[in-house]
């Protein structure tokens, strides 16, 4: 196949380029592919350009920007990944708080290019998640509480459909498909910029980490739940079961508080004083530093397969912590259960299709090595899926766009549930009825 694109101004990687490997490598290393070419885009032309190619060529497209999919649907085998890497330009307006960002932008980049004014995107916690992904999904973080979920807070996306033309899309312009696409994004076309709000950045913020082991963890993890539930907009911890090397169970929980110094060090002091701890270095940070601290150093392309449950805040916090010890005495290394609090504010004017139902959300993840570690940590997550589920406890966790790996179309439909998942499928109908763009969490065209 004759690899060059007529137009294309960014950059080609080919499987022969000494670039390819670096080019194609995903966050999760369990889902390495080898496209047949990578287009690194860096104008929306480009893009309009290799869609095109793809289309004459009839490759499957992948679309990319950050690469932090742990589905792997931002990599194809044997088709075109269209990467937005080189479009990560980020231009802020501290007058109307406002930012136009490229998908290519990192989480870290935009938080420290808006601090520059005073102001602060609503991004996840990871410095390193593309916006193109993360907020064509849901986005959540320290300011979900406070501010909704990120996709909440984008104001207009510019997409190029399959067939290169460039739509508006806003409240204003297309507002059908705007409702999809904060949520659904990625099934529509290829985001080429988005219009962020922006808020004013936190005062201050606590970071570090303190935790909790046996006979303490009972203790901790009801003031974790107290939190969860009843906490001020402006918590928003993370917590994580894990097992040491050596096999005790222990609790971390990452502060996360982004309120006024005086409040912060109330709820720091009854955090430190719900059980006794075993190491502690909350410390109070900026925003900036917060977000954009260590974070994948030591599992970027880690193999790695998640799966999201949420507890609903109308359960029995007693039963539900229960539910959790128990099931953690089956954590193995490498595996966790990382929990924060899912507490979606009002749907944003005019509404969009992310779900907002409120809760815990328990992400159950396994990192391992080695090819040889396959099989036992994806039946590891499997068991622990089927655990879940037959609990009557834990729910599907409906926020989970963005958290799982791999989903078929049942686990799609109940993620939107099935009054949104038809409006999608007739909006998919309508913008990309071929469903050219098919990897991801795939809603497929009405019929
Ligand atoms: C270490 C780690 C930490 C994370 N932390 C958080 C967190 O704190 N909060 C949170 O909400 N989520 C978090 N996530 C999940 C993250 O939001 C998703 O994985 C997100 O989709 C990643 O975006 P990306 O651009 O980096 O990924 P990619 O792999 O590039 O893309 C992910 C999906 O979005 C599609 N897509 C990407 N760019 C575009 C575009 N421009 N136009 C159309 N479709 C596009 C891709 O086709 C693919 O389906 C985390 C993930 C990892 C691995």
């Amino acid at each position: 196949m004759d690899t060059s694109i007529t137009g294309f101004r960014g950059r080609l990687v080919t499987p022969d380029d000494s670039l390819y490997d670096e080019a194609r490598r995903p966050f999760n290393g369990q889902v390495w592919r080898r496209p047949a070419l990578i287009a690194q885009c860096a104008r929306v032309d480009d893009v309009i350009a290799a869609l095109a190619f793809a289309r004459e060529n009839a490759l499957e497209v992948a679309v990319r920007s950050g690469g932090h999919s742990v589905s792997g649907w931002s990599g194809t085998d044997g088709g075109l990944v269209i990467d937005l890497c080189l479009m990560a330009q980020i231009h802020v307006d501290p007058n109307d708080q406002t930012a136009w960002i490229g998908p290519g932008a990192r989480a870290g980049e935009v938080v420290s290019r808006a601090a520059t004014f005073g102001l602060a995107p609503v991004t996840g916690v990871t410095r390193s998640v593309g916006l193109g992904g993360l907020l064509t999904g849901l986005g959540e973080g320290y300011l979900t509480p406070r501010f909704g979920y990120g996709t909440d807070n984008v104001l207009a996306f510019e997409l190029v459909t399959a067939d290169g033309d460039v739509l508006h899309v806003s409240a204003d312009s297309h507002a059908d498909l705007f409702w999809g696409m904060r949520g659904a994004g990625a099934n529509f076309g290829v985001v080429t910029a988005m219009k962020l709000r922006l808020h004013p950045s936190p005062p201050q913020a606590m970071g570090g980490a303190i935790t909790f082991a046996e006979p303490d963890l009972l203790a901790a993890s009801r003031h974790v739940w107290k939190i969860m539930r009843d906490g001020s907009p402006d918590y928003c911890p993370i917590a994580t079961y894990y097992r040491t090397e050596d096999g005790p169970l222990r609790l971390t929980v990452l502060p996360g508080h982004v309120g006024p110094a005086a409040d912060a060090t109330l709820a720091m002091d009854e955090l430190r004083t719900c059980a006794d701890s075993i190491s502690d270095d909350i410390r109070s940070m900026s925003y900036t530093e917060l977000i954009t601290g260590p974070d994948d150093n030591g599992v970027q392309g880690v193999r790695q397969t998640w799966d999201l449950y949420r507890l609903d805040f109308d359960g029995n916090p007693e039963q539900q912590i229960a539910f959790l010890l128990e099931q953690a005495k089956n954590l193995i290394p490498g595996s966790h259960f990382v929990m924060w609090r899912t507490v979606p504010v009002d749907p944003p004017s005019p509404p969009s299709v992310a779900p907002r139902l409120p809760g815990i959300s328990v992400n159950i993840q396994t990192l391992w090595h080695d090819e040889a570690g396959d099989a036992e940590h994806l039946q590891w997550l499997n068991d622990m899926a089927v655990a879940f589920q037959s609990s009557g406890i834990a729910q599907e966790g409906s926020n989970a766009v963005n958290h799982i790996a791999g989903c078929d179309a049942h686990r799609v439909e109940s993620l939107y549930g099935k009054e949104n998942y038809e409006r999608l499928m007739a909006l998919k109908a309508t913008y990309d009825p071929t469903n050219f763009f098919r990897r991801n969490y795939n809603v497929p065209p009405a019929r």
